[in-house]
């Protein structure tokens, strides 16, 4: 264990001398102050919901252990507008972080569809990775996990914010995209593209970038099967393990270059340390249903 982490680690045992930071920045999920967590065990070591929920996140997919309904696909409101500028990428110290303002013309990106009863407005979005030995999504689909899992968080429009949202278990959608490594990707995603390039400029805690150009979240989404989808009640992946999120993980993949997954490996966490394998370790299903939506009519093909 690294000489700073023990020195931590003492510190968190006397808790008349040391205060938690009062203002962490961005939780990777959403505007929170939370006390002082790493990936260090895995969130093994995490306390309160995150240790005694019945619906956590993340869990195993598996085409044959889900509920195959006709589920309404996604709706993708304006999505295809661009966003307002400045587009911040910031490295919150667990994940690289942007926060999604509206759109140039005053409207709210938001979805709706799949499970979900009520429109969820875009509120952020992140990513989760392994290292170079490790694959890090944290949704693993017939027991493999992809390089890379990017969340893009939506609050119930019912709810004023995020913070209000997590109270409730309608509160929060979020949409799981996977990445896998392949050697020469085919297609190339600029909107994914102009987030990639600013990672070297945020490989510092709290260093933040600008994205260049225009972006609109459909490009970060490039030629996703969106139609093909598992859906679940489950929880935020980081603390307070929040049980209130509607999860919508897309079964296949986007592809993406060594060279873009190998940046994120390069950021540093806020006690200076690689920011590597920032996955939750898979959480319990304790039976909960795990529906899956599929365009494809030939479902035997899907299961064998
Ligand atoms: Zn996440």
């Amino acid at each position: 264990m690294p000489e700073s982490r023990i020195f931590q680690k003492l510190l968190l045992l006397l808790p008349l001398a040391y205060t938690p930071h009062p203002q962490l920045p961005h939780n990777d999920d959403g505007d929170r102050e939370v006390q002082h967590w790493n990936y260090e065990y895995y969130g093994n070591d995490w306390g309160g919901t995150c240790r005694t929920g019945l619906r956590q996140s993340p869990i195993r997919l598996a085409v044959h252990k889900s509920l195959i309904v006709p589920l309404p696909r996604i709706v993708f409101g304006n999505y295809d507008k661009k966003l307002r500028s400045p587009l911040k990428l910031v490295n919150n110290g667990h994940s690289a972080h942007m926060d999604i303002p509206e759109t140039r013309d005053n409207s709210k990106p938001f979805i709706a569809g799949g499970l979900l009863k009520d429109r969820y407005i875009a509120e952020g979005l992140h990513f989760h990775w392994g290292s170079p030995n490790w694959r890090g999504s944290e949704h693993s689909i017939k027991d493999q996990r992809f390089d890379v899992e990017m969340h893009i968080v939506h609050r119930n429009s019912r709810y004023t914010d995020l913070k209000e949202a997590l109270n409730h278990k309608d509160g929060i959608a979020v949409l799981g995209v996977m990445f896998k490594i392949v050697q020469e990707p085919d297609s190339v995603f600029p909107g994914l593209n102009k987030i990639f390039a600013q990672l070297p400029k945020i490989k510092k805690y709290k260093q933040e970038a600008n994205i260049v150009g225009s972006l609109t979240l459909g490009q970060l989404l490039g030629n996703l099967n969106t139609r093909d989808f598992f859906t679940y009640k489950g929880s935020l992946t980081t603390p307070e393990c929040e049980e209130s999120v509607t999860w919508t993980v897309f079964s296949q993949p986007l592809p993406i270059s060594f060279a873009a997954v190998s940046r994120f490996w390069n950021l540093r966490s806020n006690d200076g340390y690689r920011l590597v394998n920032n996955y939750r370790s898979i959480q319990p299903r304790n039976s909960r249903p795990v529906y899956y939506r599929t365009s494809t009519n030939q479902i035997s093909n899907l299961i064998g």
